[in-house]
């Protein structure tokens, strides 16, 4: 008899998007001449930099020729693209990085999924709430969760996530061994300073912890005094995985293509207390895994660290940081208490009320789409989060219908 992992019967359901979706479309038919404009999604809605494009289409030509023609590529990634990423995104920031801590993959989504098959199944594990599913559920596909109870999955450390607290958890009071952090933050938009993240990488290295650090926003912070990635902080080579992707940063999230950095200094141990390497692990789990992402998309990539695709991707985060500015402003304007927006494409707003009251408000009064915060976490609720990616004139739009209705 062929049986499953019952693990995956403890995971919640997740309802939110399916959820949205349905009063969406339940509004839709009551309203078919109304045009809703969706501000919920943490997708990208702008096309391709034009030099991401020229590079994409003359990987396809070597492609069609076989003295150019190229089969499996190195599991890890291009060198062309490995050494650009080290110099422009680390080396040049004083991030100690070289190209073969460097992986190539084809989603931080998959990565942030991935990496905890090379963890014990009976490990501490600190999540923030509110905070992106995938680290969460993988962790309970995986068994380390007891079931879920009011919410939250017992046997986890959550770090929660306030008003208070600006959306910075406080460090944890028992020790762990696992500790997931994003910033710039999906869902809240909270930015982390220098001084703060250095509190979690020394957490880290006094508890032999380690810490896997989301950065796939980093190309929103404007602010120089922020760190875009966890190297800048000293300590950090020992003690953290860094997650990056160009599915915010130049638009490809459905061309497909992130990078995990690990840092040959970090070290996990087993049951005897030996420390081993997690760099020699993962590339062992990527090279048995996966096969690599597509030459001309990695071509497509390295077109971003290009002189004219640097302007061009930071135009398309610009042009999503106006959108913020413009929500940020205009909810602040009428009276509401909001986080993130400014190096980051996500508005968090205390809606001073339940979240899908909020969410069924804007949708019917306003025909504008958010997102509730209830849906990342326990700590989200009361909150709605109105993402940046969408044209000026959508953000526009629906910030005039919100200020008629709200005001
Ligand atoms: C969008 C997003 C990613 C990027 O995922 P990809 O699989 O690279 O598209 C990673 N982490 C967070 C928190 C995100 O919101």
């Amino acid at each position: 008899m062929i049986r499953i992992n019952e693990h995956y019967l403890k995971l919640k359901a997740s309802y939110l998007f399916a959820d949205i979706a349905r009063r969406v479309a339940a509004y839709q038919s009551a309203n078919p001449d109304r045009k809703i404009i969706r501000l919920g999604i943490g997708d990208v809605t702008e096309p391709l930099p034009e030099s991401v494009i020229a590079a994409f289409h003359a990987g396809v030509d070597e492609m069609a020729v076989a003295g150019t023609f190229r089969g499996y590529g190195p599991e890890q990634g291009y060198d062309f693209l490995r050494e650009l990423i080290a110099r422009e995104d680390f080396q040049s920031r004083g991030a100690d990085i070289s190209a073969d801590e460097v992986f190539i993959s084809d989603g931080a989504k998959c990565d942030t999924g991935n990496i905890q098959e090379l963890f014990a199944g009976d490990i501490r594990i600190a999540v923030p709430d509110p905070v992106y599913p995938v680290y969460v559920d993988t962790n309970v596909m995986a068994g380390r969760t007891g079931q879920n109870v009011g919410g939250r999955y017992e046997g986890l450390v959550y770090l929660e996530g306030t008003k208070a607290n600006g959306f910075i958890p406080a460090l944890p009071t028992e020790s762990v061994d696992l500790i997931y952090l994003c910033y710039p933050n999906n869902p809240t938009g909270a930015t982390i300073t220098r001084d703060q993240l250095k509190t979690w990488v020394d957490f880290a290295r006094a508890n032999k912890a380690l810490i896997l650090f989301d950065a796939a926003y980093e190309a929103f912070i404007r602010d120089p005094q922020l760190p875009r990635s966890i190297y800048e902080i000293e300590g950090a080579r020992e003690v953290a995985i860094e997650f990056r992707s160009l599915s915010k940063t130049a638009g490809f999230t459905g061309t497909r293509l992130a990078f995990t950095v690990v840092p040959k200094d970090c070290m996990a141990f087993d049951a005897h207390g030996n420390p081993h390497s997690l760099h020699a692990m993962w590339n062992r789990r990527h090279t048995t895994k996966f096969n690599g992402v597509c030459y001309p998309v990695q071509k497509a990539a390295a077109a971003v660290y290009t002189p004219a695709g640097k302007i061009q991707s930071k135009a398309l985060v610009d042009h999503y940081l106006a959108n913020a500015a413009i929500i940020r402003a205009e909810m602040t304007a009428l009276g509401f208490d909001c986080v993130g927006g400014e190096n980051s494409p996500y508005v968090w707003i205390d809606g001073k009320m339940g979240s899908w009251e909020f969410f069924d408000m804007l949708l019917n009064k306003a025909a504008v789409v958010c997102t509730p915060g209830a849906g990342f976490g326990a700590c989200g609720e009361g909150f709605i989060r109105i993402s940046a990616f969408n044209s000026s004139a959508n953000v526009q739009e629906a910030m005039d219908r919100l200020r008629s209705v709200l005001k």
